[in-house]
């Protein structure tokens, strides 16, 4: 088991394999202009593949594949085969826009993934243009319903932007009434790859369950699992549940189990850290298995305690850069 210097567990790893995508979010990428990490200065899969294995073997059990939108990079089917034949990795789940993965499903399902986060910040098609910049609306509601036919674990993201999508908020809880889905919503955080400043008004998690509340009194609060970033409900007569996540308050930082491998290679042990090191810079330099694993021990050895700590040590402050290129 691999623990940091605050004596939590770090079992999870989310690995972001690009940072390109076909939306542009505007509350995660700025419409042009965006500063792509050079295809040389991105992990291969190889490289990648080699990470995994040796971070499987210390105790990352778990690992979710993002970016970007992770489905962009070619042969990415090729590489999840790879990694789900890892025996030490005893989980792999996917975060996705839903727009480029319906006829993968199939094949998902026989690797043994069945676990898969979609991005959806509207139920309605004008509201989706406008915060995502394309107008694939109905391809995310049929891969979520392919998703769902096909008996996979399906949880809803939507971030809550004042101003875009708030009037969202109790529509998409009510896919949870007949759907066995987990909706969950998500304080905005200042990665836009811009100026790092969010909508001017802050949706904090107390107004997100204050809104939902006024509609659902009877919403419950139900024990949330282990390690989750979620606080969790349900409804009465809800199939579902629904979490809200406090990204931007930072109040899971307690129980935070996860570390983050960005697609040029950064390790970051915290969403709001700088990256404490560079796999790829070490295996480029002919690291071995024993020297990728202490690297990886030194740095949960000085891990911060909270994002608050961690945003305070970053050489550049505030926080700027996309989401794309951290993977959420
Ligand atoms: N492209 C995939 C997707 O959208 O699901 C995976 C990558 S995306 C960066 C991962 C998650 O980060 C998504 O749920 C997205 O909504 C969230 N995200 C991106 N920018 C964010 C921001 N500024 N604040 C809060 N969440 C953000
Ligand atoms: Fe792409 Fe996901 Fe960022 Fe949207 S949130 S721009 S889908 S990486």
């Amino acid at each position: 088991m691999l623990y940091d210097n605050h004596g939590r567990v770090i079992n999870y790893m989310r690995l972001a394999v690009t940072d390109r995508c076909n939306l542009r979010c505007y509350y995660c990428m700025p419409e042009e202009g965006i500063d792509y990490v050079p295809r040389a200065d991105l992990l291969t899969y190889e490289e990648m593949i080699r990470v995994v294995s040796v971070f499987s073997k210390l105790g990352i059990s778990k690992i979710r594949i993002t970016g970007g939108e992770p489905f962009l990079r070619k042969d990415l089917m090729s590489f999840l085969g790879e990694i789900s034949q890892l025996p030490d990795l005893k989980k792999i789940h996917i975060t996705s826009n839903g727009t480029l993965l319906i006829d993968k499903i199939e094949a998902l399902r026989q690797m043994g993934i069945n676990s898969i986060n979609l991005s959806l910040d509207s139920l309605d098609r004008e509201r989706f243009f406008k915060i995502t910049r394309r107008d694939d609306f109905p391809k995310v509601m049929e891969c979520m319903d392919a998703l769902l036919a096909a008996n996979f674990e399906v949880k809803i993201n939507m971030v809550v932007l004042a101003g875009q999508n708030t009037e969202d908020i109790i529509p998409m809880l009510e896919l949870a009434k007949d759907k066995n889905i987990a909706v969950r919503f998500i304080e905005e955080m200042p990665f836009n790859g811009t100026d790092g400043k969010g909508n001017v008004e802050f949706w904090s998690n107390q107004k997100i369950l204050q809104t939902i509340q006024e509609k659902y009194p009877s919403a419950k609060k139900i024990l949330d699992p282990k390690y989750s970033t979620s606080a969790n409900y349900q409804i009465e007569n809800f199939k579902g549940t629904f979490g809200i996540i406090a990204a931007y308050t930072r109040t899971f930082c307690g129980s935070c189990n996860r570390i983050r491998l960005t697609p040029q290679g950064l390790i970051k042990t915290c969403l709001y850290d700088g990256g404490v090191f560079n796999v790829r810079d070490l295996l480029r330099a002919g690291a071995s298995d024993v020297q990728l694993a202490e690297a990886l021990k030194s740095a949960l050895s000085h891990r911060a305690k909270d994002g608050f700590e961690a945003e305070q040590r970053r050489f550049q402050n505030p926080v700027s850069e996309s989401m794309a290129t951290i993977g959420g």
